[in-house]
């Protein structure tokens, strides 16, 4: 699989290199979260600021993250986003007034349950057939999902990852892998479909990909590598790319929360100078 990187999908360019006619026709950021605008699962001042100086300028940002959503309910309360996006398309977070956030799922609450009751029966599974794998221990705030932990707060090597996206497949889950965990779940969404979601929630209008940029740091945002032609990851993605079968059009020089600052930055620049 590593000597599959096709003429169509080439090395990043350096996001300083973008152009800005490119960047003049944007209106709006989605971001993953982990190790993207995090380290060690906190999110880095620079990042924090860059939210604030893009919203501040008028920009919408949205999050669309593999966490779930009880651990991403306190960033929106605290990060000027407009909406976060949970459990990869799953769960779709807003605010209403002041102090509500209002949680919403591709479906309904009975759907809803009997996909929870597999997805636990598809967890036990491989807690007893992979070794040395663990829940991640967000667990308890995911509503569409399960999650293993790989590399937040426990190590499992690249076998046994592959041994728990088996398991998972096998149950009929769709399965991808983070930066830090392994996220399985039931239905036909992704960050993409959340992504599009959340846009037309949030703009009420649909979310045209010429539109949008897109930052994240490994294999579960390809999706919206390939789905946007603007798309950078941050310096860390450089370990992911060889798994990478659609890259991100840029990298940036940064790694995590200062890559993402480099991102804002030139938006802003752009939105200014046109
Ligand atoms: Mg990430």
């Amino acid at each position: 699989m590593m000597e599959l990187a096709l003429p169509d999908t080439p090395h990043p360019l350096p996001w300083q290199e973008a152009p800005a006619a490119v960047l003049a026709g944007l209106r709006g950021v989605l971001t993953d979260i982990d190790d993207t605008l995090t380290r060690e699962g906190r999110i880095e001042p620079q990042a924090l600021e860059a939210i604030g100086r893009l919203h501040a300028a008028g920009w919408p940002v949205i999050a669309v993250t593999g966490r779930p959503a009880g651990w991403s309910e306190p960033g929106l309360r605290s990060w000027p986003v407009a909406a976060i996006v949970a459990e990869n398309g799953g769960v779709l977070l807003r605010r209403q007034g002041r102090s509500t956030v209002t949680y919403q799922y591709t479906v309904d609450d009975r759907q809803r349950a009997e996909r929870f009751a597999r997805l636990q029966a598809c967890a036990t599974q491989v807690l007893q057939q992979v070794p040395h794998a663990r829940l991640a221990l967000d667990s308890p705030g995911r509503h569409t999902d399960i999650a293993i932990d790989h590399s937040e707060h426990h190590h499992l090597d690249r076998a046994g990852q592959e041994a728990v996206l088996a398991v998972m497949r096998s149950h009929g889950l769709t399965a991808t892998v983070s930066s830090i965990h392994i996220n399985g779940w039931l239905g036909e969404h992704d960050k993409w479909s959340g992504a599009q979601w959340a846009v037309q929630a949030v703009l009420n209008r649909p979310l045209e990909p010429g539109r949008w940029i897109y930052v994240g740091d490994s294999t579960n945002d390809e999706v919206m590598f390939r789905r946007l032609p603007a798309s950078v990851g941050v310096a860390n993605i450089a370990a992911s790319l060889p798994r990478l079968l659609h890259r991100p059009a840029w990298i940036t020089q940064a790694e995590r929360g200062g890559g993402f600052a480099e991102v804002a930055e030139r938006l802003l620049r752009a939105r200014t100078a046109g």
